[in-house]
């Protein structure tokens, strides 16, 4: 029960009493000599008086010692809490009382804090949050986190705060404590770093495989057709003489063959080199999309490619923003691992429409087909499928492709069945066309 009622109730019921009782005794004893019984009266009325002032005096006495116990058990627990406490008045933002962790952590002695402020502990670059923040202030605990306190030697410390209002010394105060999270947020930053160097490391660890690769593949793969063009080179050199028309040009036509497939592989070895040192540039502009495949389908559809290279669209005009440089390698690299990976007389289709907001732009081909389990793979750099190994190429063509679709914003699939044929499906976003002025 609050001591005011305990008071007030002990107070009553003494006075109750005594009006009840104190009357009749006086009567009782004293009614036979009236001047004592006014005497007595007087008495009674002094007695009533001081037994009251007495009562008071022990029952506020005994609340006061309680109080000042309770207060020193607080004081206690405040001095002597291994957290930085302070309490603040709220108007002037002065120090009113600290803690001894506060001292010892801070730095300053304890007069030094009663005469400075808030804002004392505060790097400069934090001043206006704080501003903001003392502007906002409620009554209820609030807990901020991730503050900046500065210490006398001028080290900064990170703290989450817990603070509450309350009344102090007759003003309007605040009750702070300050957790120091220096070392989580110390940790947490290393954990960030830490992350980051693994995340180089692991990519330092790729581009050094990248070019282990790169380096055996040129190293053997390449040869391949060197070998064919010098023992081509050499025999016509010995042999001319004896060689007969046929057997030359048949010599002739597998110099210009292997070259070009050399100058084609050197080309993509560059693109992904250049890709790989990110200096390519990225220059999209509008372009009549069916017109550039038709361009770069000419050289597939001369009549001594042994495929049967077609285009099938029933579009007029399908704009598109590809930068051209690029989306050409996209086209001809498709076609090109469509011819490569086939029969000579099948057919390669190219299809070319319009899918809602899209561009779709379909490779087909009727040839070896990719083993099932080798797809998943099939865009990673030097990945080559396993029924492939016999037929010359880097596995760079598709990896480069699917990096030019994406900076295009567009996505790359593929589906095959071994044996039967291979099916690449590009996506691009269109150009929507202006509408017409009525
Ligand atoms: P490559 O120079 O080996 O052709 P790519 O990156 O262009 O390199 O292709 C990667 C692999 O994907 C090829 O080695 C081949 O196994 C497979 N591939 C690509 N296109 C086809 C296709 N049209 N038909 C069958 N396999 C294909």
């Amino acid at each position: 029960m609050p001591a005011y009622i305990r008071i007030t109730l002990l107070y009553a019921l003494f006075g109750i009493a005594w009006i009840l009782f104190s009357d009749s005794i006086v009567d009782m004893l004293f009614s036979a000599n009236p001047e004592l019984y006014s005497a007595v009266q007087s008495a009674k009325g002094i007695l009533y008086v001081l037994i009251t002032s007495f009562l008071l005096f022990c029952l506020i006495y005994n609340e006061d010692r309680v109080l000042k116990e309770h207060e020193a058990e607080f004081r206690m627990l405040f001095m002597n809490n291994p957290q930085p406490m302070w309490v603040y008045d709220i108007e002037t933002l002065r120090f009113l009382e600290v803690n001894d962790t506060a001292v010892s952590v801070y730095g300053y002695s304890r007069q030094e804090f009663l005469q400075m402020t808030i804002k004392d502990i505060r790097p400069a670059s934090d001043l206006s949050r704080l501003t903001d923040n003392l502007a906002q202030r409620r009554r209820s605990i609030e807990h901020s986190h991730a503050w900046r306190h500065q210490m006398k030697s001028g080290e900064i410390i990170h703290v989450d705060i817990v603070s509450h209002q309350i009344h102090y010394q007759s003003r309007d105060a605040v009750f702070v404590v300050a957790i120091d999270i220096s070392e989580r947020i110390q940790l947490e930053s290393e954990r960030i770093k830490n992350q980051s160097l693994h995340a180089e490391l692991e990519k330092e660890i790729v581009a050094r495989a990248n070019r282990d690769r790169l380096a055996s593949m040129v190293s053997h793969d390449l040869r391949t057709p060197l070998a064919v063009i010098m023992s081509s080179a050499s025999m016509l050199e010995r042999y001319n003489a004896r060689f007969d028309l046929e057997q030359r040009v048949r010599h002739y036509q597998k110099i210009l063959q292997q070259s070009k497939q050399l100058n084609e592989e050197l080309e993509e070895i560059l693109l992904w080199l250049r890709s790989e040192a990110s200096t390519s540039t990225f220059q999209p502009v509008m372009t009549n999309i069916l017109e550039f495949i038709k361009s770069i389908l000419i050289k597939f559809t001369l009549p001594d490619n042994p495929q049967r290279v077609q285009l099938i669209s029933e579009e007029q005009r399908l704009l598109a923003e590809i930068d051209a440089h690029l989306f050409q390698r996209v086209v001809a690299n498709l076609v090109s691992n469509a011819c490569k990976y086939s029969a000579d007389n099948t057919h390669v289709d190219v299809i070319l429409t319009r899918k809602a907001e899209q561009l779709e732009l379909i490779v087909r081909d009727e040839g070896i087909g990719i083993p099932e389990s080798n797809l998943e793979h099939l865009f990673k750099v030097f990945y080559r499928a396993e029924n492939a190994l016999n037929v010359q190429g880097t596995g760079l063509g598709l990896s480069i492709v699917k990096e030019i679709v994406e900076l295009h914003q567009g996505t790359i699939s593929v589906e095959s069945i071994e044996g039967e044929g291979t099916s690449f499906t590009v996506n691009i976003p269109l150009l929507q066309p202006v509408p017409e002025p009525h």
